[in-house]
């Protein structure tokens, strides 16, 4: 564990929430009225049944806890909190008697941090307490860090979308899973029109925003288990399970609309500007050997002869080919 500067040292390890579960009044307001001068705030309670359920409410920095309780088992109860999920790593203090040897053995076994024995010195009662709650700060600290950085590395700052390589993973297990064949998955990818006039005339500010609206209005468009990923700079992926390409045609020719419909209004212009898009959409063909590559270069392809063909449209493939997405459409809708 690092010490240096942003180490546990860096915490001041003053100011912590504490649950004391202590039955006896006496020792109890002795307590509160100890670490009160380190700025902590003690929350008695007198029985260890009520301690995981207070834990649960409350954030507590730390838990000192009796090991002599008259009603309760000490020991029974670390073993409990410990097996709590979110109270793993609340540091637990033991207040025992010199003659607890063997039993303050077994609470350590059971995961206990520290203990202190009676008759209880306030210096050192605070010092342990202070090395309990920098090292319980400190690791909060890294979890939050480690969070963000996950985070970070799987989504993409200026949408708040999935970035490629989640999408790429995703897709993979999703593919894997429908394996029998039976089932159905589409992609959509697709690529604002243009778009590099839309920088070179108004700036990259604009060019921002209107990638930020676009992903709103696809986001819109879309249910809530499909997955919209930036794939590249200006190009998305939607990942659609259970869905055939027919209905992956009609979404698609729906998000085309969303977006060339109403013009977008952004604040870095005054100009309410144009904004079309190309799509192309696939379906998984799993028995035919479809990879998360393939299919997305598939769509890629697709999306592709929609800009060849005059761009702000549809295009999938069909059984037969390339078709357009209006066409594939009116074909779906013949057949029913
Ligand atoms: P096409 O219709 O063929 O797709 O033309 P286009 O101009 O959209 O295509 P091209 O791939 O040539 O240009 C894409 C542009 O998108 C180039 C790049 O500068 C811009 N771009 C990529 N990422 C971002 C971004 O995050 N913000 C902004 N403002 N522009 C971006
Ligand atoms: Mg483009
Ligand atoms: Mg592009």
């Amino acid at each position: 564990m690092l010490d240096g500067p942003s180490g546990p040292q860096a915490e001041t390890g003053t100011d912590a929430r504490i649950l004391v579960i202590e039955d006896k009044e006496f020792y109890a307001a002795q307590l509160s009225e100890m670490l009160s001068a380190d700025g902590h705030e003690a929350t008695v309670i007198h029985r260890p049944e009520d301690a995981v359920e207070t834990l649960g409410k409350d954030d507590f920095d730390m838990i000192i806890l009796e090991l002599r309780l008259e009603q309760g088992d000490a020991l029974r109860l670390c073993a409990q909190i410990r097996s709590v999920d979110t109270l793993r790593h609340v540091p637990i203090l033991l207040l025992a008697e010199d003659v607890d040897t063997e039993r303050l053995a077994r609470a350590m076994d059971l995961g206990c941090n520290d203990y202190v024995v009676r008759p209880i010195d306030q210096n050192e009662l605070l010092a342990r307490c202070r090395t309990q709650v920098r090292r319980r700060r400190y690791q909060a600290r890294l979890r939050d860090n480690y969070e963000r950085s996950f985070e970070m590395a799987l989504t993409d700052g200026l949408t708040g979308l999935y970035n490629r390589r989640y999408l790429e993973a995703h897709l993979s297990g999703l593919i894997e899973r429908i394996a029998g064949g039976r089932r159905h998955l589409s992609v959509i990818m697709l690529d604002i029109d243009h778009f590099k006039n839309i920088n070179d005339t108004y700036g990259h500010a604009t060019g921002d925003e209107v990638l930020q609206e676009m992903c709103a209005r696809v986001m819109k468009g879309v249910r809530s288990f499909d997955t919209v990923a930036r794939y590249g700079g200006e190009e998305f992926v939607v990942v659609m399970p259970e869905t055939d390409l027919s209905v992956a045609t009609v979404v698609a020719e729906r998000l085309r609309h969303a977006v060339a419909a109403q013009p977008f209004t952004v604040i870095t212009t005054d100009r309410k500007l144009d904004i079309t898009m190309s799509l192309g959409v696939a379906e998984v063909d799993v028995i035919g050997g479809d990879t998360t590559r393939s299919l997305i270069n598939r769509a890629d392809e697709a999306l592709y002869a929609a800009k060849a063909a005059g761009r702000n449209r549809v295009k999938c493939w069909a059984d037969d080919g390339l078709v357009d997405g209006l066409a594939q459409q009116a074909a779906a809708n013949g057949k029913s």
